[in-house]
């Protein structure tokens, strides 16, 4: 039987340490009592699981699996699962932490939530990573379900992990239930529009900060790091509104060109391989290359703490939009506060895809379905309306955008906290 252990992780600091030691800046600055910021810096429930799952060679692996709650005073937890093989339980805890104050900057009833299993979904057959997460699901079924806990996909996972997710638990209830998890296919219960939500989101924040400073995003320039479901997207929207994508990468690849690359032929190009190394009419950079390149806004929508001390002085976007959750860490955000790098902090930038979470969920309770044009204008007044209150208390306390808007989200779900008193 193996035991399949994490490998070196891309964390280098601890990501639940940074999340906390954000919170306590958040908190200082917006004065927030300091019993609840010691309720608010730790996790409501941290499930770990083992996860058996037999391998197509007749071996036997068992994968680490965590599930974490970090708060539900505003509502049911809601967050992502993520297979990586560097997932940690305080990486898991980072992110449900995250969520919280996701899902009360934009005003929607949900707590926060995260998921991981210790795994590289690449390695796993389509039969393995199936039974994998069924008997992960299995695990934490307990701890999930449409009023309680409900996943979503993150790095890793997708609409099929997502339907064998809905398929398990409904099997155990005895009946279908649509509200345990979103991301679903549409073919049972998912909503239009929720796969391309979180980069329609990220456009929407950089449109709005871009007509802030009274530019046009027409002809910026722009590069993407990381080309999965958010980065993908991000770049696929921001051509389309004119601007020019010089760069984007995956785990494998960084590619550049200064012309602007072939999205279209990016998109097809990694349906076919997998991935992009190889494409062609492109020069291969590095992706620590591609975050110090010179151009007007960066995407990192891949893993966190890719911009940190180290770097953050050689950046040089005027503009990053955080497509990824925690790319940049507290340290880095001090150095580029100082250049005047304006950040459109991920609690803001890449909530779209909650907020369209939200939607499915709600469709999924009322069995009544959306036309997609609907969820995408019903989304665009969500994100802008956190988008402008995020700016103008920015402006008005002359803060950055990070701290504003956790300033926001953390008053909001210190209130509910106040409203509802700590039990007993
Ligand atoms: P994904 O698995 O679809 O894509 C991740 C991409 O990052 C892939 O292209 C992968 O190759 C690339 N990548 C992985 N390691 C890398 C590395 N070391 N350097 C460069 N690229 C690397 O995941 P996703 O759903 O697009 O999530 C990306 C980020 O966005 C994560 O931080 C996630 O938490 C966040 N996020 C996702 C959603 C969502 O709806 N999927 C919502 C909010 C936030």
């Amino acid at each position: 039987m193996a035991v399949v252990e994490a490998q070196v992780s891309h964390l280098r600091e601890n990501p639940f340490e940074l999340a906390r030691e954000q919170l306590r800046r958040v908190a200082a600055t917006f004065e927030i009592d300091q019993n609840l910021v010691n309720v608010l810096g730790t996790c409501k429930k941290a499930v770990e699981v083992s996860v058996p799952v037999h391998m197509d060679d007749g071996t036997t692996s068992v994968f680490a699996g965590y599930r974490v709650t970090h708060n539900v005073a505003r509502g049911p937890s809601k967050g992502g699962i993520r297979y990586h093989p560097d997932v940690t339980l305080d990486e898991v805890k980072a992110l449900a932490m995250w969520m919280t104050w996701k899902c009360a900057l934009m005003g929607i009833p949900f707590g926060g939530a995260k998921g991981g299993v210790v795994v590289d979904p690449k390695q796993l057959s389509r039969g393995e990573l199936e039974r994998m997460t069924r008997r992960y699901t299995s695990e934490i079924i307990n701890e999930i379900g449409p009023e309680k806990d409900i996943p979503a996909p993150d790095v890793g996972t997708d609409g099929a992990v997502m339907a064998w997710i809905f398929d398990t638990y409904s099997m155990n209830k005895g009946h279908s239930v649509l509200g345990v998890v979103t991301g679903k296919p549409l073919t049972i219960g998912g909503s239009l529009g929720r796969v391309e939500a979180t980069a329609r989101g990220a456009l929407y924040c950089v449109r709005d900060a871009v007509a802030k400073r009274d530019g046009r995003l027409d002809g910026m320039t722009v590069a993407v790091q990381g080309f999965g479901n958010v980065g993908s997207f991000l770049a696929k929207f921001l051509h389309e509104e004119g601007a020019s994508v010089v760069a984007i990468s995956d785990s494998r690849a960084a590619l550049y060109n200064s012309k602007g690359i072939d999205i279209a032929a990016a998109f097809a190009h990694k349906r076919e391989h997998g991935t992009l190394a190889g494409l062609k009419d492109a020069d291969q950079i590095t992706n620590d290359d591609l975050l110090l390149l010179d151009v007007d806004i960066l995407a990192p929508c891949a893993l966190e703490q890719v911009i940190t001390e180290r770097n953050a002085s050689q950046v040089k976007a005027s503009i990053i939009c955080e497509g990824g959750n925690g790319p940049v860490t507290p340290a880095a955000d001090a150095i580029l506060e100082d250049k005047g790098v304006l950040i459109l902090p991920d609690v803001l930038a890449n909530a779209g895809g909650v907020v369209v979470s939200y939607f499915e969920w709600v469709q999924g309770l009322q069995e009544y379905f959306w036309k997609e044009t609907e969820v995408n204008a019903k989304l665009n007044d969500i994100v802008s309306r956190a988008f402008e209150e995020t700016w103008e208390t920015a402006e008005s306390r002359h803060m950055p955008m990070r701290v504003a808007a956790y300033g926001l989200a953390v008053q909001r779900v210190a209130e509910a906290t106040i409203t509802r008193g700590i039990y007993p």
